[in-house]
């Protein structure tokens, strides 16, 4: 610390540059700081520390962090703790450009591997952004010294606090987290895809915010469809058990479908305490598709959904830089299918009529060989009965589907009925221009040309940037990646961006020219899951959450410059 004030007062007054020198470790009492990086100016990106805390005044109850599952929660749960002490302790600014500002990583509602906070046995580590104070480019000791030897002590201090005087709020932080997972492990078992516990509660503030709407309607499932599983405590919890197979989601308007479905689409993640989705759990693999009409299609075999296209264009390895809707929903079922999806998730809303459906008259009007398309609606068997994958699909405007449906699920004012019978009794034979069932597998593998991930941009510099969850902007390319939806987090796209990096530099290691992208990705993920998510970077970060292995390959599909073998 002394070292750190001495060095401090010698440069005062000088040149950003010489910010350089803090590089390095410094002993505090209660922890040591360790200033990776010094940034270039008090405009760039924050300089990179890391705080290493002993476990000699504090240590976490050992059984809150020996399971993986748990250390993760662990990990969320205290760097939530640091971030709230930031808050509280960090005034911010302190100078021009970002002099001052203090961060780890934006916390949400799904608790993520991240590796912004690391519990171990030796200690913890917290990975701190920090941006050092200057007037214009001129240093200010003054103010760095308040931040460094005032404010990040009691940032410590508080950010610790709940290890020291509140362990049973740890402890259900964690054991909410724990709880999903084993709730989640209990769905295959069960013949489930989909398990939402009476008393959640669904609907968000806004769109645009994801934190509960305070006064919502809760959940409960109706007798015919409750089931009871068993949480981590011992305790049962009653809820709407959604089966394998093809679950129809139908109501009126406004009723809360969409929001039924978004839950469901996010059971994939763990959610915080209080979240109101917090025993709302969905196989890990479930995708959401919808249509997304503009976005480029690279060598992706639609032809189970849609056959020649007008001047004799094959589908079979169709491309485009330009998709319509429904070339684009065929083409996310293909790619969700590629990454060993068990379950699709569909919303009317978001899809493109003719993709879902074709009545009677329209049948009666266009002839079969004038329309390429075969409507999911006469696949959807297919995809149950021979890929053994399962539907949730949320349609209010048509009853094309009943006759195919096992389950019917009506929203009506935020309550879920159970109409099976009912829908049953009206439905209408299902007519399928498919003779034989046959199950949706495509033609051929798909190799990449690792050339096009090269992460560098024109100035010969590396560029790996993550626009909150919209796009991602890596090498030459700018990505659209806004209509991923269970793309939740940007520090996911960050760890995007750095997978493949990697493959690009390693691409004998994953075989890339023999191996399927979407099995050149799983062993990458594989390996980080092994070693952690530093082996990704070519310096110490922290600002990276694991990503599932479909948000990673739907990031590539998306890219314009994609060439594939
Ligand atoms: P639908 O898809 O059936 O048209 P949405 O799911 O979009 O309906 O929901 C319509 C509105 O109702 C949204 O503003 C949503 O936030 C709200 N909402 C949904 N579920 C609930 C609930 N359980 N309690 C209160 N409001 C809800
Ligand atoms: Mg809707």
């Amino acid at each position: 610390m002394d070292r750190l004030k001495q060095l401090l007062s010698s440069i005062d007054g000088k040149g950003y540059k010489a910010y350089k020198q803090l590089e390095g470790d410094y002993f505090f009492p209660d922890f040591t700081l360790r200033i990776d990086h010094v940034q270039g100016d008090p405009f760039a990106d924050p300089s990179r520390c890391r705080l290493f805390i002993n476990y000699d005044k504090v240590q976490p109850p050992h059984d809150l962090y020996t399971l993986h599952q748990r250390k993760i929660a662990l990990q969320d749960f205290l760097g939530r703790s640091f971030t709230k002490a930031i808050g509280e302790h960090v005034q911010g600014d302190r100078g021009s450009g970002r002099s001052g500002q203090m961060h780890i990583v934006q916390y949400g509602q799904q608790v993520l591997e991240r590796n912004a906070l690391l519990v171990s046995d030796s200690g913890i580590e917290v990975r701190i952004q920090l941006a050092l104070p200057a007037n214009k480019r001129t240093i200010v000791a003054k103010q760095a010294l308040i931040m460094l030897l005032d404010e990040l002590p009691k940032v410590v201090q508080d950010g610790l606090a709940p290890l020291i005087n509140d362990i049973p709020t740890v402890k259900q932080f964690v054991d909410t987290v724990a709880n999903q997972q084993y709730l989640r492990q209990q769905l295959t078992a069960n013949k489930l895809v989909c398990f939402i516990a009476d008393d959640s509660l669904l609907p968000r503030r806004s769109g645009v915010d994801d934190r509960p709407l305070s006064n919502g309607i809760v959940t409960k499932a109706p007798d015919s469809l409750a089931i009871t599983l068993e949480q981590i405590d011992g305790t049962s919890v009653r809820g709407l058990g959604i089966k394998k197979g093809i679950t129809l989601v139908v109501g009126g308007g406004f009723h809360g479908k969409s929001t039924l479905l978004q839950a469901i689409e996010l059971g994939v993640y763990n959610h915080i305490m209080g979240d109101g989705r917090e025993r709302v759990v969905t196989l890990d693999s479930a995708v959401k598709i919808r249509a997304e009409d503009r976005r480029s299609i690279c060598n992706v075999d639609i032809s189970p959904f849609i056959s020649d296209l007008p001047q004799g264009k094959k589908t079979t390895h169709f491309s485009t830089q330009d998709a319509s809707g429904s070339t684009s929903q065929a083409a996310n079922i293909i790619e969700a299918l590629s990454t060993w999806s068990q379950l699709l998730l569909v919303d009317e809303d978001t899809s493109a009529t003719n993709f879902m459906i074709r009545d009677e008259r329209m049948q009666a009007l266009v002839a079969k060989d004038k329309e390429p398309i075969t409507p999911l609606q006469q696949r959807i068997t297919d995809l149950r009965d021979e890929n053994q994958v399962s539907v949730i699909l949320v349609m209010g405007g048509s009853g094309d589907f009943f006759s195919c449906a096992d389950t019917v699920l009506m929203m009506d004012s935020y309550q879920i009925r159970d109409v099976t019978e009912q829908a049953k009794t009206l439905a209408k034979p299902l007519i399928t221009s498919q003779i034989t069932p046959q199950a949706i597998t495509p033609s051929h593998q798909r190799y990449l040309d690792v050339t096009s991930l090269n992460p560098k941009s024109d100035f010969n510099k590396e560029k790996l940037q993550a626009i909150k969850t919209r796009i991602l902007r890596y090498g030459r390319s700018e990505i659209d990646v806004s209509n991923i939806s269970q793309l939740v987090d940007e520090t996911q796209l960050n760890a995007i961006a750095y997978l493949l990096r990697y493959v690009f530099l390693h691409a004998e290691t994953f075989n890339t020219d023999k191996n399927d992208i979407n099995l050149v990705f799983k062993l990458l993920l594989d390996k980080v899951k092994r070693d952690g998510m530093d082996c990704l970077t070519p310096y110490v970060v922290g600002t990276l959450a694991m990503p599932r292995l479909y948000e990673v390959v739907a990031t590539i599909n998306r890219m314009r410059q994609l060439r594939l073998h």
